[in-house]
């Protein structure tokens, strides 16, 4: 919510300041403060969350405005265990259990900005953790079908989802690595856990021209690669360095580190 008072109730021009009606202007203000009220029980974090975006994201050029209301909108705070909540949106990862971390909200917001997806997209993302990135996914795409191999992470964040009201999205306890063939061809597919290199079944459920972006490399070496289907062949291109926990699987890494 925007409220300025000071457009409404400034001083008019010409020295008319006397023929301000200021019971209207006390009622102005009551409106003001019982909405912001409002907006403050609903969500005490709204405008940590607004800084995030703004100095997080838009400040490292962000542009992608679908991508910057989707996580205007995502209570980052609900994915994270309650005594973390106060840094929920800081700039770094936090652990969400199970060993596993919920990336930065840049990392997840120049991954998503790289997809360039439309309203009507089909999405797969492999590695659901808390639940956050999927919800991102959730706003800027039809559907978003996320596989998680830990079946704790899959059901707490198939539960978060239901109740924060994300009904196009389906959550999968399985090896990503290999994909949901079920479902293909996919316009995009979001990796949030590193690969050796890019598997093969997950490539080939993708659509012709459609996006795939995934961290490949070894624990402290890893690339962001944005790998693009063209005439069945892949194009990729190297964005950041990146630091992501291993795809653990048949086309990951079989044991982990
Ligand atoms: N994007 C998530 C964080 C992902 S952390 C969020 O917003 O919270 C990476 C996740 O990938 C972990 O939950 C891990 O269990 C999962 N993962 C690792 N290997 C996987 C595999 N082969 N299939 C599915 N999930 C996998």
């Amino acid at each position: 919510m925007k409220c300025n008072p000071a457009h409404s109730v400034g001083a008019l021009p010409g020295g008319q300041e006397e023929h301000l009606d200021h019971s209207q202007n006390r009622n102005f203000a009551v409106f003001l403060t019982a909405a912001m009220s409002t907006e403050t029980q609903v969500d005490p974090f709204a405008a940590q969350r607004r800084n995030m975006v703004d100095w997080q994201l838009r400040g490292r050029g962000i542009r992608d405005e679908r991508v910057l209301n989707a996580m205007t909108r995502v209570p980052r705070h609900e994915f994270v265990a309650e005594e973390l909540r106060a840094q929920a949106y800081d700039d770094h990862p936090l652990p969400i259990g199970e060993e596993q971390t919920v990336s930065q909200p840049y990392i997840v917001a120049a991954m998503l900005e790289s997809l360039a997806l439309e309203p009507s997209a089909t999405v797969l993302e492999i590695g659901a953790g808390s639940g956050y990135q999927t919800a991102v996914l959730a706003e800027l795409a039809q559907w978003v079908f996320s596989l998680e191999r830990l079946p704790g992470l899959a059901e707490s964040a198939a539960d978060r989802l239901a109740r924060l009201g994300y009904r196009n999205v389906t959550v999968i306890v399985g090896d990503g690595s290999l994909g949901l063939p079920e479902h293909a061809p996919y316009d995009a597919i979001v990796v949030s856990a590193a690969a050796p290199k890019i598997p093969r079944a997950l490539f080939d459920q993708l659509r012709e021209g459609g996006r795939m972006i995934i961290p490949v490399g070894p624990a402290y070496a890893q690339e962001l690669l944005l790998v693009r289907k063209q005439e069945g062949r892949v194009v990729s291109t190297s964005l950041d360095p990146c630091r992501f926990v291993p795809l653990v699987g048949e086309q990951g890494y079989p044991s982990g580190w």
